[in-house]
């Protein structure tokens, strides 16, 4: 790999041994490597400079990385994997919907450190086209990541498939949260001129739909029911 083209990634730990074991296998893999020791000055080194991806310690003294995670999802576009040292941290990690893409638990090995860094890496090159894009296109919502030019869904990080209408469908809740729409309404959004269709096709696919991106289909976080009235895409 050429140097100038090498991707670069941020690693937001304040435990100068894991910092320096992390940074050394990614740059024998072929990364380049920034280490930051405590969340404040982590947060500003990921906003100020373009990395490719960021590694984020949860425990760190200044600004902890649940806050740091947060901040920088609401300006970037790259993936950001998160480091607990408790598995219930772990937990926390998939309930808060901070938008990280992926979390390790401690101990882990470099190599698998490595592999996820290599995955993800990958992923957000296939999404995004060129590695670089404006965060525009993309809606993320807690487990949910929607990219509307390349008309994917990925939950948890893991790709979901989606008919044409379906996407569609998902796309206008998401781009209009916390608002009530009737099936009624959502039909005439959607399904426009194709007057062969009947409202019932609505609820067939909302169905789809939360099969696809819920947790728990029968209690939905994402797509609620508003009995007698339509749908809610819950942000
Ligand atoms: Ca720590």
């Amino acid at each position: 790999m050429e140097s100038e083209n090498k991707q670069s990634i941020l690693i937001i730990e304040d435990e100068e041994a894991i910092a320096e074991l992390e940074r050394d296998y990614l740059e024998q893999s072929g990364y380049r490597v920034e280490l930051a020791g405590d969340g404040s000055l982590g947060l500003a080194r990921a906003l100020e400079e373009d990395f490719d991806l960021v590694i984020l310690d949860i425990m760190l003294p200044g600004l902890d990385g649940f806050s740091v995670c947060k901040r920088i999802r609401e300006s970037k576009n790259i993936p950001i994997l998160l480091v607990s040292a408790k598995k219930d941290e772990a937990d926390k990690v998939s309930g808060l919907g901070l938008g990280a893409d992926d979390y390790i638990t401690k101990p882990f090995s470099p190599s698998e450190l490595t592999a996820r860094v290599r995955a993800h890496l990958s992923r957000y090159a296939r999404l995004t086209g060129s590695g670089s894009r404006s965060v525009s296109d993309v809606i993320e919502i807690r487990s949910l990541h929607i990219d509307k030019s390349a008309r994917r869904v990925l939950v948890n990080g893991e790709e979901r498939l989606f008919t044409n209408k379906e996407f569609d469908l998902l796309v206008f809740l998401a781009e209009h949260p916390n608002q009530v729409f009737s099936k009624d309404e959502l039909f005439r959004a959607i399904w426009e001129m194709e007057v062969v269709g009947e409202i019932a096709t609505v609820t067939v696919h909302i169905k789809k739909i939360r099969e696809k991106i819920e947790p728990v289909p029968g209690s939905p976080q994402f797509i609620e029911t508003i009995w007698g009235v339509g749908y809610r895409f819950k942000a």
